[in-house]
């Protein structure tokens, strides 16, 4: 592509090595979360969309991505299936529970004529195929169109309650990446909200313990 220098006020930003958002110039169409471990996709595909007017915010897996999800939410999300730590599979699985109004774009390197059974994406693209411009098609129209899910995230903004597990620990699922980890038992904590490090996002969690919420 070309770089085209922006006039004016005009804001630019590139390259994209670090995952910040890329501003090409001031059309924008939309914000895009790109989650792809192949740097070599996640350049080109980059490319692509930032010519085509996106703002495009990178991420190398699920968990990477959650963490750009914690600054600013993106308008249509692309992630690749196939990723280390967390997979493309549970990221769509906790994209859709907490931020079911954003479309989602799967996308693999093994060929296949349609969406891989169980995925629950809204679009699916075979990376190897190429040429790239049916993947922009896809994303102009998923874009454009009225959200596609309306319901509330099913999961809130509350504490976590923290579930005695019956054998020296709780057990406290992350409002983040949803995963489960285990938090000892100590005589001191029974009341207030408590705050630990989720062990796989490393979000900051905030949790009831059981008993104190029985008593509420
Ligand atoms: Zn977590």
């Amino acid at each position: 592509m070309s770089r085209q220098q922006p006039s004016g006020h005009e804001e630019c930003r590139y390259p994209l090595q670090d995952g910040d958002w890329v501003v090409m110039d001031g059309h924008q169409k939309g914000r895009v979360l790109l989650v792809d471990d192949e740097p070599l996709i996640q350049k080109l595909i980059s490319t692509l969309l930032v010519s085509a007017g996106y703002v495009v915010q990178t991420a190398v897996d699920g968990l990477d991505g959650l963490g750009k999800l914690r600054a600013e939410l993106p308008d249509l999300i692309i992630s690749d299936l196939n990723m280390d730590r967390m997979s493309g599979r549970e990221f769509l699985d906790v994209v859709r529970k907490r931020f079911p109004q954003i479309p989602v774009i799967v996308t693999t390197a093994e060929f296949a004529n349609e969406m891989p059974s169980g995925v629950t994406a809204d679009a699916y693209y075979y990376k190897g195929g190429l040429p790239l411009q049916p993947l922009l098609e896809t994303i102009s129209e998923l874009t454009n169109k009225p959200p596609l899910r309306t319901g509330l995230p099913l999961i809130d903004n509350g504490p976590a309650q923290a579930k005695w597990d019956g054998d020296g620990q709780y057990l406290i699922e992350c409002k983040d990446c949803l995963r489960v980890f285990s938090f000892p038992h100590t005589p001191d904590v029974v009341r207030d909200e408590k705050w630990t490090i989720c062990i796989h996002c490393g979000n900051l969690v905030r949790f009831l313990m059981a008993a104190q919420v029985e008593r509420v």
